[in-house]
């Protein structure tokens, strides 16, 4: 059946990206929980139709590891993405308080068995892997959610805002100053999850803050510089892992087979990690860290674009 604004219920704010607000609003129907996008695109019916149609395909995408989707529709230039509502949020705002080195594989398994189904049973590649598009509930699951399913959409927002905090392979930002996008491959998502599980690990983005502010440096770091480490301290196997994702030639990069296969993934599937103990203490500290900023007036810092 199709969803539509009437039967919504709308709810507080959870966030707001580049392209959009995301609230939680209530399915009225079902008593469903959602999370609701609102997209502006100033397109007409036609190319709006078109989106939808394309976002269809997503009614398909149905793993753990992924957000469920419920449906979308439009209101005059906005469009209205519906999917399941993760009630600990996305894990860059989990990232404060630490991420021990166990919870991290439970992460990055969810994360590289995501993306494999999303590529073998789907042919999706993700083209947006970042802690912002990896969201958490409180039973502990970890799914991805955000991937590019519809190209029309992607025209759609393409260079509106490219963000201060780059999660995008060497060879995708060189073929984006070639104006060559035939040179994104499956393995540019390898080198955003690497890049992402050092994020969650050190809890700030990994390049120098320096770059934050500097989009042109912080691509040439990129591009040019040497790809960030895990810090020591780390385990050898996570190390490891890591330098397997962050290889700056994509031919060279892990596929997800190999990760997979990976002892760093292969020791957490023998593992207890109590993940319902870590959201509660992770979203205990986010939740005390949101009420002392509000207190002294300031903002909570913010390490995602
Ligand atoms: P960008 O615009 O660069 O993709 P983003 O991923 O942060 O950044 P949005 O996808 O618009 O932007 O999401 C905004 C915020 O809303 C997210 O950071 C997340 O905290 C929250 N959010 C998104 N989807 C859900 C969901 N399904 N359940 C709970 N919270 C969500
Ligand atoms: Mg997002």
């Amino acid at each position: 059946f199709a969803i539509n604004m009437t039967q919504m219920q709308l709810l507080e704010e959870l966030g707001r990206g580049n392209y959009g607000t995301v609230k939680k609003v209530l399915h009225k129907p079902t008593n469903v929980l959602m999370a609701m996008k609102e997209i502006r695109l100033e397109l007409d019916d036609a190319k709006l139709s078109a989106i939808l149609m394309e976002l269809d395909i997503l009614h398909r995408a149905v793993a753990s590891e992924i957000v469920e989707f419920y449906g979308a529709f439009f209101i005059e230039s906005c469009v209205y993405y519906c999917m399941e509502y993760m009630d600990a949020g996305s894990l860059d705002k989990l990232q404060g308080a630490g991420v021990p080195e166990s919870v991290l594989a439970r992460i990055t398994q969810s994360m590289v068995k995501g993306l494999k189904f999303l590529k073998d049973e789907m042919q999706i590649i993700h083209r947006d892997v970042k802690p912002t598009n990896v969201l958490v509930n409180k039973r502990g699951d970890i799914k991805l959610c955000d991937f590019g399913v519809s190209g029309q959409l992607e025209k759609s927002l393409a260079k509106t805002n490219i963000g201060c905090q780059s999660y995008m392979a060497p060879e995708r930002i060189k073929g984006e100053s070639q104006n060559n996008l035939g040179t994104y491959t499956v393995s540019s998502d390898v080198w955003s999850l690497g890049l992402s599980m050092i994020e969650i690990a050190l809890g700030r983005y990994p390049y120098p803050p320096e770059t934050y502010q500097n989009v042109f440096a912080q691509l040439t770091a990129i591009v040019n510089g040497p790809p960030p480490e895990l810090p020591p301290g780390h385990s050898t196997k996570a190390i490891d892992f890591v330098s397997r994702c962050l290889v700056k030639e994509p031919q060279s990069r892990a596929s997800y087979a190999e990760l997979l296969e990976h002892p760093f993934l292969v020791e957490d599937r023998t593992r207890e990690v109590d993940m319902v103990g870590w959201v509660a203490s992770a979203v205990a500290y986010r939740e005390a860290q949101k009420s002392s900023a509000s207190s002294t007036g300031t903002a909570s810092p913010s390490n995602s674009a």
